[in-house]
């Protein structure tokens, strides 16, 4: 395989996409925005499922790496009533490997590695052409290649080259805050929140708090609201969206509030997907894996979505093909077919999580986890 490849964005699809490519010896690019590795919170846990997540690492070569680091007692899940009474308490077996949480920093810098990516090198625009793919950077630099994977998450600059559509609101906001050395500090919250997760589900609205590694723990406030729900707070004004969150919460018991309560500093997320079953017409030289192709909601899905394709995509051109971009256009006619099932599922699975009805978010744990 001769081809210039480069990937845009250094996420779990970027990173992993490269690391198998890497394995078979095959030269890649990745353009990171990010100026370092550190240069933001790498944000929090994620479960990386047995035939997903867990696989791109085995066609990575870092399954064992993953199994050192990874936290198979971190898929404890308990779920509660706002009045605090404990309504499942589900522990996972030693040996269940289904679903082990990992830190994202730990995860980005095992599937870095020997990888050498290129930081501080934002893309603004990708155009397909002739003598072959022009990326433009946010310096003003242009490079040309064979071949350019557009894996740069949500607001992709990538994704114009091949489809019009952008993601929408799903009318569900998270803001997430966290505590620090939760096991000395906040004892009481680290047994509520045990050694994986706790949710608690109320009327359009939920809390969720999930522990991570080194006694942190992140805190999820999710509820029904317009996009604009805090244009008379200022974000940076930690006190004003505290309080503003406990009078949404108002009425819940006092652990689960303390939740909120003891958090330091609170980021919005406002929850956006792309449209359920996005696909595009093939062009040949680009294309895109992860949420790039298919933001979905975040319900353990997309980051063992996005390593799966980049693995996936590496291993079918790694292996030679004779006609790369054939490899390509098959490769996205599975992607698009798989995602399309789990944009279907999670879609669902947020609207009965987040909804009127709390005994759906009930009954969706105990679809997921049958006791
Ligand atoms: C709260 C929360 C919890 C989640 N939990 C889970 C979970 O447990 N399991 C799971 O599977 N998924 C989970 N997800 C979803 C998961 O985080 C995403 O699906 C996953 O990160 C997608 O990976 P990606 O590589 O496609 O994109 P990203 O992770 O968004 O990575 C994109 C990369 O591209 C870079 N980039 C962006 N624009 C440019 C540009 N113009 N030029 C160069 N670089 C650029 C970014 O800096 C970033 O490094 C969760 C999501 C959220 C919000």
């Amino acid at each position: 395989m001769r081809h210039r490849i480069a990937v845009v964005g250094g996420g779990p699809a970027g990173l992993t996409f490269a690391r198998v490519l890497h394995r078979h010896g095959h030269p890649v690019t990745v353009f990171e925005r990010d100026p370092a590795p550190d240069a933001r919170p790498p944000g929090g846990t994620l479960d990386l499922q047995e035939g997903l997540g867990q696989l791109a690492l085995d066609k990575a070569g870092l399954l064992a790496d993953f199994r050192a680091l990874s936290r198979p007692e971190g898929q404890a899940m308990r779920i509660l009533d706002p009045d605090g009474t404990v309504l499942r308490d589900w522990r996972p077996r030693p040996d269940d490997r289904a679903n082990p949480e990992i830190d994202r920093g730990q995860l980005r810098d095992l599937l870095l590695g020997p990888l050498g990516v290129q930081w501080g090198r934002g893309v603004t625009r990708v155009v397909p052409g002739a003598g072959g793919v022009r990326v433009h950077f946010e310096d003003g630099r242009q490079e040309t290649f064979d071949l350019v994977i557009g894996a740069d998450g949500a607001w992709s600059r990538t994704r114009p080259a091949l489809s019009p559509v952008t993601p929408h609101y799903t009318g569900i906001t998270a803001v997430e805050t966290s505590l620090d050395d939760a096991d000395t500090r906040h004892p009481d919250l680290a047994r509520l929140t045990g050694d994986g997760s706790v949710a608690v589900y109320g009327v359009n609205r939920a809390l969720v708090a999930q522990r991570n590694s080194g006694g942190h723990i992140k805190v999820y406030a999710q509820f029904r609201a317009p996009l604009d729900w805090h244009a008379d707070l200022d974000p940076a004004d930690a006190d004003a969206v505290r309080a503003s969150l406990l009078t949404l919460f108002d009425g819940w018991a006092a652990p689960v509030l303390d939740l909120l309560r003891r958090g330091t500093a609170f980021v919005h997320r406002p929850l956006h997907v792309l449209p359920v079953s996005h696909t595009w017409t093939h062009v040949p030289g680009v294309t895109l894996l992860g949420d790039a192709a298919h933001l979905m909601p975040p319900l353990g899905a997309g980051a063992n979505l996005a390593m799966l394709e980049g693995a996936e995509l590496a291993e079918s051109l790694a292996t030679g093909p004779a006609d790369p971009d054939a490899a390509v256009r098959a490769f996205e006619e599975r992607m698009w077919a798989r995602a399309g099932r789990w944009a279907r599922m999670t879609t669902a699975g947020l609207e009965r999580l987040v909804g009127p009805d709390p005994a759906e978010a009930l009954a969706v744990f105990d679809e997921v986890q049958p006791s």
